[in-house]
């Protein structure tokens, strides 16, 4: 048992001491089918991915707001404080994802991360109150010891969104195809954010949502949602028909509302 839990204890430090990249290098799973979600366990080397299977603090999550969340009192942990900034995107094959160029800080409970990509999801992968939403934004946020913190958005259909409009227009459609997306065109993360970052969220210790679906990742998960419109969620959804990981469950955890 002890070894058992030493060994995690060492696969897990492993996986935080590697960059990024490294830890969504692994293109052999997939969201359908025999490498899909049920699988991720036996994809790849025997250990690499086994908290996909055994793991107990696994994201996503059902976030039941009427049960079982528990509302504090302090809303002052969280600061976002994210600014306009060029960045690169890429199609890597189950996601777009873009890379910031700028000093994208967040502050919770007094530690400090910065903003090291973002991502979607098409639909949602956590749901409120058993509801999934078109769409939802991942922004992974690390601390200087490696710590991944991820704030989660909900995107339903709505207005056309300005701040994704630039970045939208130019979505790379072929796996591993790099776009760059310099000049007046570039989000402002900040105004992207509910309430600008001040709305109400809930908080809970999870993990990745993809292989090797590493414990120990905070998330910030905001109620209400952010607006795409119905053609730039279409305009995804050609890209990436479904990927998301289905929800996780709660098991001894307890949900914070900030
Ligand atoms: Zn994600």
């Amino acid at each position: 048992m002890a070894t058992r839990r030493l060994s995690r204890h060492l696969l897990v430090s492993l996986l935080f001491s590697l960059p990024l990249p490294v830890l969504a290098a692994s293109s052999q799973w997939t969201y359908q089918g025999q490498s899909g979600p049920e699988h991720w366990a036996e994809v790849g080397s025997s250990l690499e991915n086994a908290l996909c299977a055994k793991g107990t603090a696994q994201s996503p999550i059902d976030i039941d707001l009427h049960h079982g969340v528990h509302h504090k009192a302090n809303t002052q942990n969280l600061k976002i404080a994210y600014m306009r900034s060029s960045l690169t995107m890429i199609n890597n094959g189950h996601t777009i994802q873009a890379t910031p160029s700028g000093k994208d800080l967040l502050t919770y409970k007094g530690d400090n991360y910065h903003l090291v990509q973002f991502h979607f999801h098409t639909p949602s992968e956590h749901q409120f109150n058993h509801q999934a939403y078109p769409m939802e934004m991942h922004l992974v946020n690390q601390d200087k010891n490696g710590h991944l913190l991820v704030v989660g958005l909900m995107i339903k259909e709505g207005k056309e969104n300005q701040e994704l409009a630039a970045l939208w227009k130019r979505l790379p459609r072929e796996e591993g195809r790099e776009v760059h997306l310099t000049g007046k065109s570039d989000p402002d993360l900040g105004r992207l954010l509910p309430g600008k970052g001040t709305a109400r969220h809930v908080t809970y210790q999870g993990s990745l949502t993809t292989p090797p679906c590493t414990e120990s990742v905070q998330w910030v998960v905001f109620e209400q949602p952010i607006e795409l419109s119905h053609q730039q969620i279409e305009r995804f959804r050609t890209l990436f028909p479904d990927n998301h990981r289905p929800t996780q469950q709660l098991n001894a955890r307890l949900v914070d509302e900030e």
